[in-house]
């Protein structure tokens, strides 16, 4: 019989499976049970739309049969089923969504940490069979078909599918259980109050009834006839017991939910390793009525960022799967929370189409943002370090809500972002920041750079320091944007460090300011001669306090959104005008004076390079000509 290969990075990841030394062994039996329950789930939803499908949902179940004899675990279901084709493409291949993410992971070496990551990022849930199994079966006859499939493998090399029989529509998965080892007990999965155990503990809540035949001690009836000194007898009678209450977590009373459970519910239903990082469960009543139980994960999904990742929480009617990423319940700037919603309020046959312009759905979604927002707010002022977590993973994404929609949502954000303080040497929120602001601070001030070490150094920011200012300093390539959608709170302006007139100048400030710019013209245009279009112009700077020059630009683009625009793939190319700005009072301008005054061209020109390429590094920017710029420095050496 021909067998065929897993995918290369299929074979990668049931080495570390089969391998692991993930402790967690037991958590095999949930990922199965889900597989099973999202079979009846999709079987269900289908006989929905389809009126010629005869399917009672009573008739839904999961069976669990161990045998300690053959050393067999079999898990089997009445959902779907799945076609020759189906166990080829789902059993075949690991982790499809993510394949190129995962290979790029498989490739460092495996270190034992890495793989729990591994296993606990891709969701791969059938293969964890593998883990306390030497060899597993899948026996599946798709609905509607007549052809039944078996496909079976070592989890080593390879699988083979064959034809088989199987006389009604389900899955069964058999795997055979390990033997025992040294440091191993695999014995104890083939137990029946075990597996009742595991049931209890990771699927309570699935919604088709988990059944397993058990032995159960009973005693025996008094026979009639029984003596004065009868005592009772007992016996062993096997029993046929459903292993889960079936009540939906998100159905039951919060305070009957234990945190454990609310964290196994999550990490079974989204496919994540951790514990999330924070639990929403809520309720409403009245015009429109729901239940919610949403979840904030704890780190930022591997393919949060990519065009793979799609938001939405799961739709349910009265318990009934409707819809499994439903987009409108979530604004794109909380499209992490993961979760379900469950509304009787939605007819079962909805279609997507109606769906969105359902009223509902509305209200619905426009709670949950409240709530969301409202409890991020609350971790934020009663948790802090839970929030910092929080916004490590998921900050840029309430970034981006600022700025998305021409700043629809602005004022529902910004209570909730953070920014790196000069002051606190650590985050600050907005709110803060003002709580501190000296009476005469006529700004909110920012300043944008690679790091914050680099920005306190940018001569733009010392003068703001100087005075005594809070300044907040921007690392992210979105700040730039943010700030300036920010434009203002209570009327207090946001301001860039970077510009001319960050801080009030008073008369004779801007006196003197106008008369050194008058004094040093000369020199300014000579500069401007010997750099050509590299900039807009030259001008006497009023911001620089100890550094001879900076780079600022004129116009609308900043030198920040430059930097952004130009590193967006398929953005639109941007050039923000700089401006080359001289301290008047600085010595190089002293040695510009002079070279100007001798009529030494050339070195006026060298001096005027170097200045600009200066300005160009501190602003984080790339020389045009990094060489000559060296040619330049070396030459002041000589
Ligand atoms: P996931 O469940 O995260 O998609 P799995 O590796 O557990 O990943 O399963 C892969 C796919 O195999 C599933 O998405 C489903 O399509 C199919 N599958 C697994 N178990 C069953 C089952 N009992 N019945 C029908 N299809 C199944």
């Amino acid at each position: 019989m021909e067998k065929m290969q897993f995918k290369a990075e299929s074979k990668r990841l049931l080495d570390l499976m089969v391998n692991s030394i993930y402790t967690h062994k037991e958590i095999f039996l949930r990922e199965l049970i889900s597989n099973a329950s999202d079979a009846e789930d999709k079987l269900a939803y289908k006989a929905l739309t389809d009126e010629n499908m005869d399917v009672s949902r009573s008739d839904l179940k999961i069976v669990l049969v161990p045998d300690k004899e053959m050393r067999t675990i079999t898990i089997s279901d009445n959902g779907i089923g799945m076609s020759r084709e189906d166990l080829e493409s789902n059993l075949g291949t690991i982790a499809r969504s993510g394949s190129g993410q995962f290979k790029a992971e498989l490739k460092e070496d495996d270190k034992a940490a890495e793989d729990i990551d591994v296993i606990g990022q891709f969701g791969v849930g059938f293969y964890s069979a593998f883990m306390v199994a030497d060899h597993v079966s899948v026996i599946s006859r798709a609905w509607g078909s007549d052809e039944a499939w078996m496909w079976q493998s070592d989890g080593e090399d390879g699988y083979t599918i064959t034809a088989c029989e199987k006389e009604t529509p389900g899955t069964d998965v058999v795997m055979h259980i390990k033997e025992n080892t040294d440091d191993e007990d695999y014995d104890q999965y083939l137990e029946t109050y075990k597996l009742q155990e595991l049931i209890k503990k990771y699927s309570d809540y699935i919604r088709y009834p988990i059944r397993m035949e058990m032995d159960d001690y009973r005693q025996k009836e008094k026979p009639a006839d029984a003596g004065e000194d009868y005592k009772p007898e007992w016996e062993t009678v096997k029993e046929w017991k459903t292993l889960n209450s079936m009540v939906p977590l998100w159905q039951r009373q919060k305070s009957q939910v234990k945190p454990e459970e609310y964290n196994a519910f999550y990490k079974e239903k989204f496919n994540d390793w951790q514990d999330p990082l924070d639990v929403i469960h809520t309720s409403a009543e009245g015009a429109v009525t729901y239940k919610a139980l949403l979840y904030i994960p704890e780190k930022t999904p591997y393919d949060y960022y990519t065009r793979e990742y799609e938001k939405g929480l799961q739709l349910y009617s009265s318990g009934v799967l409707i819809m499994d990423k439903c987009a409108d319940l979530l604004p794109d700037h909380f499209r992490f929370v993961k979760g379900v919603v469950d509304s009787s309020d939605f007819s079962l046959n909805i279609s997507r189409e109606v769906l969105q312009h359902t009223r509902q759905l509305k209200v619905i979604a426009t709670a949950l943002e409240k709530k969301i927002k409202n409890e991020l707010a609350r971790m934020l002022k009663e948790d802090r370090k839970k929030y910092e977590t929080f916004w490590h993973a998921f900050g840029s994404q309430l970034k981006y809500g600022v700025v998305a929609d021409y700043g629809a949502h602005k004022e529902m954000l910004q209570d909730l972002l953070l920014f790196w303080s000069s002051k606190e040497n650590g985050l600050t929120t907005l709110e803060a920041y003002k709580d501190r602001m000296p009476e005469d601070q006529p700004y909110y001030y920012y300043a944008c750079g690679e790091s914050v070490e680099k920005i306190a150094k940018l001569p733009q920011v010392e003068r703001i320091l100087d005075k005594g200012y809070e300044i907040l300093y921007c690392t992210e390539d979105v700040d730039d944007f943010v700030m300036k959608g920010l434009a203002e709170i209570d009327g207090k302006q946001f301001k860039s460090v970077a510009d001319e007139d960050a801080l009030p100048q008073t008369d004779e400030e801007k006196k003197a300011a106008e008369e050194k710019a008058e004094a040093g013209k000369p020199v300014l245009e000579a500069v401007k001669e010997a750099l050509g279009d590299l900039v807009k112009e030259v001008r006497v700077s009023s911001i620089l306090k100890s550094s001879a020059c900076c780079m600022s630009t004129d116009g609308p683009v900043s030198l920040e959104m430059e930097k952004y625009m130009n590193k967006m793939v398929g953005g639109e190319q941007m050039k923000a005008d700089r401006v080359l700005e001289l301290n008047p009072d600085s010595a190089p301008f002293a040695a510009l004076q002079k070279a100007l005054e001798a009529d030494d061209k050339e070195t006026l020109g060298k001096y005027a390079k170097l200045l600009y390429g200066q300005a160009l590094l501190m602003a984080g920017l790339p020389l045009e000509d990094p060489a000559e710029y060296a040619q330049l420095v070396c030459s002041l050496m000589v």
